[in-house]
């Protein structure tokens, strides 16, 4: 036998989406006609913008289906700069459109990491930050904040963590944070942004969630002066802004010319750009007035959420200044017993005891390295949060 390992071992140990298996275990429960809340996969519904949907017919209908530039459109990379109010600091070749964030997250990685060199995360990462780190040859390694401040990270954590590790070459910082819903306020930005320059290391911002923001308030805008913009990478997307446009697959990256132009190089091998029927979609959202009743549903359900599940015994449930997603310490359950005589010991065992008994689907905080945690994502019909809050708070008060 000559291959004794047919599958890499980087790829062998890989588990695969959290919250993607999520969505597979709503529909099995659906189609078995079992009662299903789901607040598992974290992506907007509702209906695609009228001019989105336009613009993706009207490529199809004019055969708009041949290769493109791999970078991306250039009307398209120049509209990603008027969304993020960045014309003036960036050119569309500073800009690279990509097949989901997801893809512009892993160009950023391929194209700054070397083997074992060492990518920071903050303290609650992401189901797919450490599998893309991995894929790209580099250590993923969590910045674990001092003062257990709904798990921010400071700049002194992060000073802290780059001296222990000389091998690192980028922060990721993802503001709004998926899962927690927490935002960092604008100097702390400035100052981890501050810290990575200093450093050298690259200062990565997953902005995937920026204008969902609630109670009128604002997203931080990373600082663009001369320290910061040789190391700063903005990732962005279609995704989680719009309703309903996680399956468009587009993304896109804004950074420095010589990471931009290794970025394109990379992509024009492995995808040759995204899909030019999803980038004219994009152009089509991008150009239209902003759809702010997104945000105005989102403040609303989460309101609803949040007022019901104050009263669920044993959840300590955290603020959501923005994104779609509610965050619940469960940690007082642990080693409290199920109606059936199970004991719950991790953040698994609870997620699986809400889904098997009240229908109620969560992503157990195991998947973003937090065990003791749930996140609800909550952009589903009012009635079901309301029945899904009866639900929990129903199991949750079964515990003995
Ligand atoms: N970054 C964060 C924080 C996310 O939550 C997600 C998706 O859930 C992504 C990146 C990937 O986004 P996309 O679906 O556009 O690839």
């Amino acid at each position: 036998m000559r291959y004794t390992q047919r599958i890499s071992a980087k790829l062998d140990k890989f588990r695969p989406s959290l919250t993607l298996g999520l969505k597979a275990l709503v529909q099995e429960r659906a189609a078995r006609g079992l009662p299903v809340y789901d607040f598992g996969l974290g992506e907007t519904k509702g209906h695609l913008n009228p001019e989105i949907r336009a613009a993706g017919e009207q490529a199809f209908r004019e055969e708009e289906t041949m290769y493109a530039d791999p970078g991306g459109l250039p009307e398209l990379r120049a509209s990603v700069l008027r969304w993020l109010g960045l014309e003036h600091v960036y050119g569309p070749e500073d800009v690279v459109i990509t097949t989901g964030a997801k893809q512009a997250l892993l160009n950023t990685f391929m194209a700054i990491a070397n083997p074992a060199d060492v990518f920071l995360f903050d303290a609650a990462p992401w189901v797919s930050y450490q599998p893309l780190a991995v894929m790209s040859y580099a250590t993923p390694i969590m910045v674990l904040p001092r003062s257990n401040d709904r798990m921010l990270v400071g700049p002194d954590d992060l000073e802290r963590n780059i001296r222990m590790r000389p091998h690192a070459r980028m922060f990721l910082l993802n503001n709004p944070v998926n899962p927690t819903a927490q935002m960092y306020d604008g100097d702390t930005v400035a100052a981890l942004a501050r810290v990575c320059a200093r450093h050298g290391l690259y200062f990565v911002l997953d902005r995937l969630y920026w204008k969902l923001v609630f109670d009128g308030g604002a997203f931080p805008e990373p600082p663009l002066d001369d320290e910061v913009l040789p190391w700063l990478v903005q990732i962005d997307g279609m995704s989680k802004n719009f309703r309903r446009a996680g399956g468009l697959r587009i993304g896109w990256s804004v950074g420095p010319r010589d990471l931009t132009d290794a970025m394109v190089n990379l992509q024009s091998h492995y995808t040759s750009g995204p899909s030019v029927p999803s980038q004219r979609a994009a152009l089509a959202a991008l150009e239209s007035s902003y759809d702010y009743t997104l945000v105005a549903d989102l403040q609303r359900k989460r309101d609803l959420l949040i007022a019901a599940a104050r009263s669920i015994p044993h959840v300590e449930v955290w603020d959501t200044p923005a994104s779609f997603y509610s965050f619940w310490d469960v940690t007082r359950v642990f080693g409290k017993r199920t109606p059936s005589g199970e004991v719950l010991a991790d953040s698994d065992d609870v997620a699986a005891y809400l889904c098997e008994t009240a229908g109620v689907v969560t992503a157990s905080g195991c998947g973003f390295m937090q065990d003791g945690y749930l996140r609800l994502a909550f952009d589903i019909p009012d009635q079901e949060i309301t029945a899904g809050m009866t639900e929990a708070r129903t199991a949750f008060a079964a515990l003995s």
